[in-house]
């Protein structure tokens, strides 16, 4: 008998609008016995029940709803399905591994918690909730079953399994590393993956449209690329005929592969690049002050604000930075901004960057609102899935 959790009267609702969080105070009762991670099934106050939830003692997000639905029992073939199910969506979209694919993206896949890039013959793992992590070897093999890839490596290094009470956990579930590193093809440009030591899973696989709108902008102009990472955008310049890509970064390592990355693209020309191992925003002054201009800039940071109650902070971090990148455009010139802030929605991102352009002084226009790829959805009754938003803005 699995144990049993009650509703608060008309706490219900957000359940029967299939969203999957239960908070702690929307809990009346708990009957039974449960551990973390442990399928509880969800009850409403008058008794009727609503599915079954992944049980976390230790966070505010006290249980995760697996399903809507009071019989599917929760299994190895419940994993195997809701796989299955993600995986033959991406095949629809045309994605494919070899180009770097998100399999999994959380609830918006229909499995709170778990996460899941595939880079060529390797699936990356992230476990970040107490049922996900209970639930590991029975993903572990839909994911070998369900996209044919030969190895698993689980990389649960995130801060938010502290919220759950977990411990990071991080090794091969199946095979183990093949020799040399990882490589992916994303839009004709060969990039090493680091899965091990890189950022997240390794790359930043959300950005990959917006990559290729950038190589697509690029031509015969002057481009900035701030937070550059492993140079995806730089390298998405160059390919897109920028006549000068500057590459700013304050992580050593990051600059590092980014050349090894340009490296292993000979057509590119070498010689328009330029790195700079520096913080963004002192880096933009100094750049003022030494008079350089650019035709387009993009400004992709790093999460700022990890929730709603960061987002002052976070704002001014934005604003800053929109701003003095604002002050580097020539007059014509194009900005690709993003937040990948959970806690900004875009109206906010908007409103931040049009206090920017109104500080410095230039009149902006917004082209396009851009977000993640396909691989990356967001569950329609689950709106948090959506965290990467981004403008392209004409000066
Ligand atoms: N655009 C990249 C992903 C950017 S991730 C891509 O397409 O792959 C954010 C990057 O910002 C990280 O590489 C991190 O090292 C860098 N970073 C964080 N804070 C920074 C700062 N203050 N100045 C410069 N770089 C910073």
């Amino acid at each position: 008998m699995s144990a049993t959790i009650t509703l608060q009267p008309g706490r219900e609702k957000s359940v029967l609008r299939r969203h999957p969080w239960l908070f702690e105070t929307s809990i009346a009762h708990f009957n039974g016995r449960a551990r973390a991670g442990d399928t509880v099934d969800v009850l409403a106050a008058d008794g009727r029940r609503l599915g079954r939830a992944a049980w976390s003692p230790r966070s505010q997000i006290r249980a995760r709803m697996w399903h809507f639905d009071p019989v599917t029992p929760i299994d190895d073939a419940f994993f195997r399905a809701r796989v299955a199910a993600a995986w033959t969506r991406r095949g629809a979209l045309g994605l494919v591994p070899a180009h770097g694919l998100r399999v999994l993206h959380a609830e918006s896949d229909g499995l709170p918690g778990v996460i899941a890039d595939a880079y060529g013959d390797t699936v990356v793992l992230q476990l970040t909730s107490a049922g996900a992590d209970k639930w590991r070897a029975a993903i572990v093999s839909a994911l070998l079953r369900a996209t044919g890839c030969a190895r698993v490596y689980e990389r649960s290094d995130s801060d938010v399994r502290g919220l759950e009470g977990l411990a990071p956990e991080c090794g091969w579930r199946a095979g183990q590393a093949g020799d040399g590193p990882l490589e992916i093809v994303e839009h004709g440009l060969r990039m090493e993956v680091d899965i091990q030591s890189g950022h997240k899973t390794g790359f930043y696989l959300d950005q990959r449209d917006n990559r290729a709108l950038t190589a697509r902008l690029a031509a015969g102009r002057r481009v900035l690329n701030c937070f550059c990472y492993t140079g995806g955008f730089s390298l998405a310049a160059l390919a897109g005929g920028a006549s000068e890509v500057l590459s700013i970064d304050s992580s050593g390592p990051a600059l590092q592969q980014a050349q090894r990355n340009l490296a292993l693209n000979p057509a590119l020309p070498a010689a328009r690049a330029e790195w700079l191992e520096a913080d963004v925003f002192t880096a933009l002054r100094d750049l003022r002050k030494a008079g350089r201009r650019f035709d387009l800039i993009v400004l992709d940071p790093p999460k700022f604000a990890p929730s709603a109650s960061h987002a002052a902070s976070a704002a001014r971090a934005y604003k800053d930075i929109n701003l003095n990148a604002l002050r580097l455009l020539e007059p014509g010139g194009l900005l690709l901004t993003y937040s990948c802030s959970g806690g900004i929605g875009v109206e906010l991102f908007q409103k931040i960057v049009a206090g920017a352009a109104l500080d410095a002084g230039v009149d902006g226009r917004v082209l396009a609102r851009l977000g993640p790829g396909p691989d990356h959805p967001v569950g329609l009754a689950f709106p948090e899935g959506e965290y990467l938003k981004g403008l392209l803005c004409q000066i």
